[in-house]
């Protein structure tokens, strides 16, 4: 038994750069590589993604390593070019977007869905999230994602809520993934890996986590480690994965 990875830039920024990630995570053994197409940014300047072509840039690499590609819909329109992509990803600003839910359950029953939880969800809005996505007619894996929650705390760029993965697990089991995202909590490189082994530690199955190449990426350049980083940090996240669970 180990950890579940996800791994890969915050955005696609061109065929290199993924190609590139997707070969250091792939000599890893990690066997998902995620990368944002349709970015949702804050600023309407900033950054907003590739597009179409980061999607294809993405299951290209993917594929040309043996990965399973991970990548974010933002809109019901943009459905259909997710034909190629192994897991359908919603994100956090999306999860009370019950149209996307019925929609990507719909067309897509047999991919597995990564659910990152709204930054102001409660548990039971999450579970509603999932019930949504079951009666629409979703019918392959589930992976929930806690990524920060927004509170009074401005310690970090989000609070990373242990206990919601603690109580997720108890409920669920192992009926569903519950993984952590310790970037998008931190916001800063030099805390992904004390926060990744928490979530570890607190019962999450894996792990997602934002990684860079030594050029500047366009976003989330703080949050993202490097691939050597990342390693170190799948040794020791192993190695809490086990001792946690015995
Ligand atoms: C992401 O994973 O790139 C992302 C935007 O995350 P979140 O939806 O959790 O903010
Ligand atoms: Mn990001």
């Amino acid at each position: 038994m180990e950890p579940l990875i996800i791994a890969g830039p915050c955005a696609v920024e061109s065929k290199e750069q993924i190609e590139k990630i997707a070969s250091g995570v792939s000599k890893l053994g990690i066997k998902f590589l995620r990368g944002g197409a349709f970015k949702p940014r804050t600023l309407p300047d900033s950054f907003q993604g590739l597009g179409a072509i980061g999607i294809n840039f993405l299951t290209e690499s993917a594929k040309k390593y043996s990965l399973k590609s991970v990548s974010e819909v933002m809109d019901t329109e943009d459905l259909e070019l997710f034909r190629e992509v192994d897991v359908i990803q919603i994100g956090s600003r999306n999860m009370f977007n019950y149209s996307l839910l019925k929609k990507v359950a719909a067309r897509y029953p047999k991919k597995p869905v990564l659910l990152k939880r709204g930054f102001s969800a409660k548990i039971n809005e999450v579970i509603g999230a999932l019930k949504y996505l079951k009666k629409y007619g979703h019918n392959s894996d589930v992976f929930v994602c806690e990524r920060g929650i927004r509170t009074f705390s401005d310690s970090l760029r989000f609070t990373f809520d242990v206990g919601f993965i603690a109580e997720m697990k108890r409920r669920f089991g192992n009926k569903i993934f519950i993984l952590a995202d310790p970037s998008h909590a931190a916001g800063r490189k030099d805390l992904v890996f004390p926060l990744a082994l928490s979530g570890i530690c607190a019962g999450a199955d894996g792990l997602i986590i934002e990684v860079r190449l030594e050029s500047e990426p366009i976003c989330d350049a703080q949050q993202a480690i490097n691939l050597k980083e990342l390693e170190r940090l799948i040794v020791a996240s192993k190695k809490v994965f086990l001792d946690s669970r015995i």
